[in-house]
């Protein structure tokens, strides 16, 4: 069967057409500026070279109508028509407390997931606009969302509590969700297949380090704690969000700076994290390369970055009363061998180890730590497109 994975932002969209057996990927692209002028599509058929088309998307729904036009095409093409999608696997960020898997979406459903919009209000949205537009055009084609907050709907209330009156967790649901769970659980399952153990019986620490980044703690098969919270925002300093923070710095910020916690909020999403504190790049190739040249703050933030990540570990390491395997994946974590030595570097007394000629690899799986390390540290790509695939056909 091939399916249809969607992405969907407010202004974009990411697709990748799978067929389910080979796992192969026959397509992928992305739609950006959609209602917003100059807008632009990307279309990559495998084995061939991208098409940029630059092409105005007034709605999602037209934009959804240039995917199926792409996957379509006489040339570029790689399906005939339309009845060779068997479904359409939506990723969905928030599911609540609604949703501890993934669902094939009818109307209650998608009532659920507009009763998230709250607890996610810059993606929720975006997602449900998607679905509708696949519907709209593929009315007949069976959807499922696959939700990031799913797989951590397995944590305990001692890891999801927050130290607050506990009624804003009984009014406005309050409480820690946790994000990339597609991703923390694609990886801790190829982990368990890659080395030939029972998932049910490990404890792994899995690093997505990307743009966005979070760490997770899967024992036994289930996700126990993670680093992201009510939103995306809690935890490890991320490319532009600032991670886990004193509470008090909100409101002694909008003091001085005259900022309204919105605004301050908004700074803490997206002109902080290792783009702020170091005032170069969110991107770890440009930190890399200034720290390379001696810029201060470039160095210092990469040493607090990877402290952050190694500190994460050790209190995971804790809540499971031991650990396994850790698991790096995500941009950072996949590409950058010094990253990983670094963090790798706090913890020896956990009988961790990195081989440097095992870990100068760039995404592959491979296990980087010596055979006699008591943890075994690995690379491994995540591939949540794929892992919206299979849940798909799951559950169609
Ligand atoms: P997201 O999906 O959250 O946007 P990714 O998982 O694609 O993020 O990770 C993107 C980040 O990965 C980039 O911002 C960059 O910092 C990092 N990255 C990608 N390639 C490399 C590389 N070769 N070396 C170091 N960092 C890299």
């Amino acid at each position: 069967m091939n399916v249809l994975v969607i992405n969907c932002g407010s202004s974009s969209l990411k697709y990748q057409l799978i067929n389910s057996d080979s796992e192969e990927v026959l397509a992928k692209g992305l739609c950006e500026r959609i209602g917003i002028d100059g807008g632009m599509l990307t279309h990559q058929p495998a084995g061939k070279d991208k098409i940029k088309t630059q092409v105005d998307m007034p709605s999602h729904t037209v934009a959804v109508e240039l995917v199926i036009k792409s996957l379509t095409d006489k040339e570029n093409g790689v399906i005939a028509s339309l009845s060779e999608i068997g479904a359409v696997g939506h990723r969905v960020v928030h599911g609540g407390e609604s949703f501890a898997e993934s669902v094939v979406i009818d109307d209650a459903v998608m009532k659920a997931i507009e009763d998230c919009n709250d607890l996610a209000p810059l993606h929720n949205p975006a997602n449900l606009i998607g679905i509708r537009a696949c519907q709209e055009l593929m009315p007949n084609v069976p959807m499922v969302a696959v939700f990031d907050t799913a797989f951590h709907q397995t944590m305990p209330k001692k890891a999801y509590f927050y130290g607050l009156p506990h009624e804003y967790y009984e009014k406005y649901k309050v409480r820690r969700y946790g994000f990339h769970g597609t991703s923390h659980s694609y990886v801790s399952k190829r982990v368990a297949e890659i080395l030939g153990k029972d998932y049910t019986s490990l404890k792994t620490i899995v690093c997505h380090l990307g743009n966005g980044a979070s760490i997770s703690a899967v024992m036994n098969g289930k996700c126990v704690d993670t680093s992201m919270g009510l939103t995306p925002l809690e935890g490890l300093i991320m490319g532009t969000r600032s991670g886990d923070l004193d509470p008090a710095i909100l409101g002694f910020i909008a003091g001085k700076e005259n900022l309204t916690l919105p605004e301050v909020t908004d700074v803490l999403n997206k002109k902080s994290g290792v783009l702020g504190l170091s005032g170069v790049s969110s991107d770890f190739r440009d930190l890399e390369a200034a720290a390379k040249d001696g810029n201060q703050w470039a160095i210092d933030t990469l040493d607090t970055y990877y402290y952050r990540v190694a500190k994460y570990i050790g209190s995971y390491a804790a809540a499971m009363n031991g650990v396994d395997v850790i698991a790096f994946t995500a941009g950072v974590g996949e590409n950058n061998p010094p990253g990983r030595e670094q963090i790798v570097s706090y913890l020896g007394y956990l009988g961790a180890d990195v081989v440097p000629e095992k870990n100068n690899c760039r995404g592959e799986e491979r296990v980087i730590s010596s055979d006699q390390a008591k943890v075994t540290v690995m690379v491994v790509p995540t591939n949540e497109e794929l892992a919206i695939a299979r849940e798909t056909v799951r559950l169609v």
